[in-house]
């Protein structure tokens, strides 16, 4: 029977390289039961296992309406580096999924401001194709609006840079890099993602904020937007922890009174802002 805190075993479908460092795997449930009894929503989390390594919590990278179940992974250490090694037919172990996700039913009502930084893009992307597949009669001047900002080191390190322009009909997305890259042609904005926030005009009273990147990304942009008069309610953050149970049991992954494991990856900013020390900056 399917538990989810159980591991049970995933076979790597295909393997796709993304950047110099990160690459994006589809897993294949193996068992039919599993397979039929797993869901999941975006932003959630497995805890993937190669056996004899080790386990680390990764991200649902595709919507729950996609074919394939896909993690995007960038290499950290040893397990992320044994996983990018693995070739299509490998077995891994997998437990999830874990997680509160994003909020996607609130979101309906507001324009949804997607801010990610880094691999911060993989639970974001989720959500991206989700609103790909669910909203594929909608233009993209209808309301409410989707927008997208991402915000990478050089253009070499912008993750899914081949997927944006099909989301351009829905979503507006707008990239930037920390420094371009003398040796290709880059048209997008330099800088910190905060100053594509100069580019979009948004409605703060209108607005709903999804945000996942490094942590002092994540402190500056949510300081921008709280300026910008965007109530710290509806600004979602995603964070991440060293963890091993998943289930909020060991407490690794504790956060002040929270577990990221299970009270998380993704909160309300109001719930922990206190705790992130951003509203002292
Ligand atoms: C909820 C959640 C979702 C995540 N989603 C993704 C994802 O979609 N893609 C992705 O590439 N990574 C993701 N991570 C981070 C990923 O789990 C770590 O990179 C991985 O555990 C590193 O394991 P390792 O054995 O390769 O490296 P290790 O040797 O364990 O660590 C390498 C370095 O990374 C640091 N590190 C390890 N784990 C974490 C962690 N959880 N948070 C912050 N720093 C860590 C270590 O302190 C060390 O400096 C997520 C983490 C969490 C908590």
């Amino acid at each position: 029977m399917y538990d989810r805190s159980m591991p049970f075993e995933a076979t790597i479908k295909w393997i796709k390289k993304e950047t110099r460092d990160t690459f994006t795997s589809a897993l294949k449930i193996n068992s039919r039961e599993i397979q039929r009894a797993y869901r999941f929503i975006p932003g959630q989390f497995n805890m993937l296992y190669v056996p004899g390594v080790g386990e680390v919590p990764i991200s649902i990278s595709s919507s729950p309406l996609d074919h394939d179940l896909m993690h995007t992974v960038r290499v950290a250490g040893e397990v992320t580096t044994v996983l990018s090694g693995l070739r299509a037919g490998d077995v891994i172990g997998m437990r999830g999924p874990f997680g509160r996700g994003w909020p996607l039913e609130e979101a309906e009502d507001f324009d949804l401001l997607i801010v990610a930084g880094g691999i911060g893009i993989a639970p974001l992307r989720s959500v991206a194709r989700h609103i790909l597949k669910t909203h594929a009669s909608k233009k993209r001047d209808a309301h409410p609006r989707r927008m997208l900002l991402y915000g990478a080191k050089t253009p070499k390190d912008i993750v899914f840079r081949d997927e944006f322009p099909r989301y351009r009909d829905l979503v507006e997305v707008l990239l930037t890099v920390d420094r371009a890259d003398p040796e290709e042609y880059w048209r997008g904005e330099t800088g910190l993602v905060t100053k594509l926030f100069d580019r979009l005009s948004i409605d703060p009273l209108c607005t709903i904020v999804f945000m996942c990147g490094p942590e002092i990304m994540m402190q500056t942009s949510v300081r921008e937007l709280i300026v910008r008069g965007v109530p710290e309610e509806r600004i979602f953050i995603s964070l991440e922890r060293n963890m091993n149970c998943g289930v909020g049991l060991c407490g690794h992954c504790f956060f002040g009174p929270k577990f990221v494991c299970k009270d998380g990856p993704v909160f309300r900013f109001s719930e922990i802002g206190g705790i992130m020390g951003i509203k002292e900056l």
